[in-house]
């Protein structure tokens, strides 16, 4: 595995999203954070770099200036544009990192499964603003509020009608829930079929019986709307579906498609939480080399060190994980074990890291608003998604032994 970072490809982007998320970014996460609103003027302000809410599907020339070599069989940048990109934007702030790619979670599936008119309908279901002179943003609704890990457990239905299918059911826990203009909604089609059933559909926000529900108050990643939507018999055209017709032979388009989908997005959240634990490592490390412990600088003490040089050890650890997941996306090759081990292993120091800073900090990281306090609250969400942390330990425990333990 070379180790990209350095490469001038991945260190253009990673200067570029860097001065952004300096100049941009973190002077309005705090209040983004209090009020816990979206950051239209800068989801907007992000897609002349390449970060629009359908980059995931037309590629990554605005982001890169250069094309993408079309040959399947050849290397690609996409997963290490990634990990690189989302480390710089979350080291900014992960909520509003979270709110720029958001929509990107649900242009996978599209750009993974969807054929060409389903693109063009992604896309022009994104075009413009909003009646807020909004962005348009989209959200992917797989979860539901007895289905987060286990999703072969999906209890929204699709029951084909004429030319239509017919959703019912209702989502939790959504990024985008309840402003998004587009959605990719999983339902099962035959739940006789169990998962061989299951199938994506992409459901305009203005199709009668979708109807986004409840924002949900969070801990953390606060500027990232999370909210439930239900589908109350909401008609969608046959055209919409994701993936081949469900048979119980075809599994294209069904949960193993959807287990790939995110597979192909850990190593990137696994750097969101790199870039968190990297912000809350600088700020301490800034902080102690200007500051005095009981006359002597606080930088000569022992057990101050040697806390910073762990944190500094496992943030490496974990940027090091997440490329190499990502190198083996790019490569074509399974990286299954690999992505979740950089997620849990990220995951694990963001909550170290920030942890261990707001004890260094003393007092002044428990007021509100204060930077570390935010990074420690935003850290924790990367144990619960994308897979929780046992569920990584899960997928890493079969990949050694081939099976799953219960
Ligand atoms: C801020 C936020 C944004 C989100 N955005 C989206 C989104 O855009 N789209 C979407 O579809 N979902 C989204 N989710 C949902 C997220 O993916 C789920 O919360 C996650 O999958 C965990 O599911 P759960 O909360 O139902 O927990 P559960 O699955 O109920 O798990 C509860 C506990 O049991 C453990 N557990 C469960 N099964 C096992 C097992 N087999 N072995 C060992 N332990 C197990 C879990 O690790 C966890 O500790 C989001 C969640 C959050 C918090």
């Amino acid at each position: 595995m070379d180790l990209f970072h350095n490469q001038p490809l991945y260190a253009g982007v990673r200067q570029m999203l860097n001065a952004f998320a300096k100049q941009q970014m973190r002077p309005i996460a705090i209040q983004h954070d209090r009020e816990e609103s979206m950051p239209w003027a800068l989801i907007k302000a992000a897609a002349p770099l390449g970060l629009s809410q359908t980059a995931v599907i037309d590629g990554r020339k605005r982001l890169t200036g250069i094309d993408e070599d079309p040959d399947p069989t050849k290397p690609k940048s996409q997963a290490r544009l990634g990990v690189v990109g989302s480390e710089e934007l979350a080291w900014g702030c992960a909520g509003i990192a979270l709110a720029i790619a958001g929509s990107g979670l649900a242009a996978s599936p599209v750009a993974r499964m969807g054929t060409e008119e389903q693109k063009s309908e992604f896309r022009r279901l994104l075009k413009g603003d909003d009646d807020k002179g909004h962005v348009k943003v989209a959200a992917m609704a797989l979860s539901e509020p007895s289905t987060g890990s286990d999703i072969s457990g999906l209890k929204t239905t699709a029951q084909k009608d004429g030319n239509h299918y017919v959703l019912r059911g209702s989502k939790q826990w959504i990024t985008n829930g309840k402003s998004a203009a587009v959605y990719v909604v999983w339902a099962n089609t035959d739940p006789a079929a169990g998962r061989a059933g299951v199938r994506g559909f992409i459901v305009a926000r203005e199709t009668p019986g979708l109807v986004p529900g409840r924002k949900e108050t969070k801990l953390g990643i606060r500027a990232s709307e999370t909210a439930q939507v239900h589908f109350e018999d909401c008609r969608v055209h046959q055209d919409m579906m994701l993936g081949s017709p469900p048979t119980p032979e075809a599994a294209s388009g069904g949960l193993s498609d959807t287990k790939k989908m995110l597979d192909g997005t850990r190593p990137a959240v696994a750097a969101q939480a790199v870039g968190i634990a990297r912000a809350a490592y600088e700020f301490l490390l800034e902080r102690i080399q200007a500051t005095s412990l009981h006359g002597t600088p606080m930088a000569s003490h022992q057990h101050i060190m040697f806390e910073l040089a762990e944190m500094n050890m496992e943030i490496h650890a974990s940027r090091l994980l997440a490329h190499r997941a990502a190198w083996l996306a790019d490569h074509h090759q399974e990286n299954v074990a690999e992505a979740s081990m950089a997620k849990a292993h990220a995951a694990r120091t963001a909550q170290m890291v920030t942890s261990r800073a707001m004890v260094l900090l003393g007092e002044e990281a428990l007021e509100p608003g204060h930077p570390v306090e935010k990074w420690y609250r935003d850290a924790k969400i990367y144990d619960i998604f994308e897979g929780t942390g046992q569920i990584q330990r899960r997928i890493i425990s079969r990949a050694m032994t081939g099976q799953n333990p219960t």
